[in-house]
């Protein structure tokens, strides 16, 4: 049996440079690694990118985000992967936590990367079981923009109705704790 591989987590807000660390492992990883990116809307298979906010990008397969499960088929018809590496998982179904532990077992390193709170500072997704389960887990912070300090925060720059989830670059930004309040909108 494999030796069971090491869970690593990036995250924390919104403009943490969260896809610039994934960037890196990817590269390093050549062709020994696969990047991954859940898709919001119907856009699956290869052709498409995570880029970081310094403008780097990296190929990535998109899969649906209702269907984490889509990682292992993708990965069992390649050979030589030891690497699995997912930008935005806090966008995924709940199984993707399921979906993680295989790939463990299987012998992979896992990389991922997500938001760990959403704008109203709830947990984004599965982020705290995937936080929990993680062999290593790096808290990143953004620049805040209130003070300029250490922002921990995604906070909504518009009023929201109902629930929108974060994504989209204009209508969040990155907060400390002392600014969030003054700051958000939602
Ligand atoms: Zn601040």
């Amino acid at each position: 049996m494999k030796e069971r591989g090491k869970l690593t987590v990036y995250t924390g807000p919104m403009y943490a440079d969260k896809t610039t660390h994934l960037i890196g492992h990817a590269k390093e990883a050549g062709d020994n690694g696969i990047v991954f990116k859940p898709s919001l809307d119907d856009r699956f298979g290869g052709g498409d990118y995570i880029r970081s906010h310094n403008g780097e990008a990296h190929q990535a397969v998109l899969f649906d985000a209702k269907k984490p499960a889509e990682i292992l088929k993708e990965i069992a018809k390649l050979e030589g992967i030891s690497q699995a590496i997912i930008d935005e998982i806090q966008f995924c179904a709940s199984d993707v936590v399921t979906i993680l532990e295989k790939l463990l077992v299987q012998g992979l390193n896992v990389i991922v990367a997500g938001l760990d709170l959403d704008s109203e500072k709830n947990w984004f997704g599965s982020m705290q079981e995937i936080i929990e389960m993680a062999d290593k887990v790096v808290n990143l912070t953004a620049d805040c923009d209130g003070c300029g300090g250490d922002a921990t925060l995604t906070y909504s720059k518009v009023p929201k109705e109902g629930v929108v989830a974060v994504g989209a670059g204009d209508l969040y930004g990155a907060a400390c704790e002392s600014c969030y309040g003054g700051l958000s909108k939602s």
